[in-house]
C-alpha cells in the first residue's frame, strides 16, 4: 500500500519514527531541518523484511527449541 504524504498527498517517502505520519521528501524538508529525525519508507521496510527473513531461519533452526 502506498503511503501518502499527510501535507501534499503525494507519494510519502518518510515517516516519523514511532508515528503514523507520513511526508514526502519535499514537505519532510521543508517541515523538519533534521531528516534524521524521520524515518525512510523503503529503509523500514528492509528492516522489517529482514526481521521477518531472521525469524523464519531462526524459526527452522530453533524449531526443536521451541517445541521442547
Ligand atoms: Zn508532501
Amino acid at each position: 500500500m502506498v503511503k501518502k504524504c499527510i501535507i501534499c498527498s503525494k507519494e510519502a517517502e518518510f515517516k516519523i519514527k514511532d508515528c503514523n505520519e507520513f511526508y514526502c521528501e519535499e514537505c519532510a524538508e521543508e517541515h523538519f531541518a533534521d531528516l534524521s529525525l524521520l524515518q525512510g519508507i523503503e529503509e523500514e521496510a528492509r528492516a522489517l523484511k529482514k526481521v521477518v527473513l531472521d525469524n523464519l531461519n531462526g524459526n527452522t533452526q530453533n524449531n526443536q527449541d521451541l517445541e521442547n
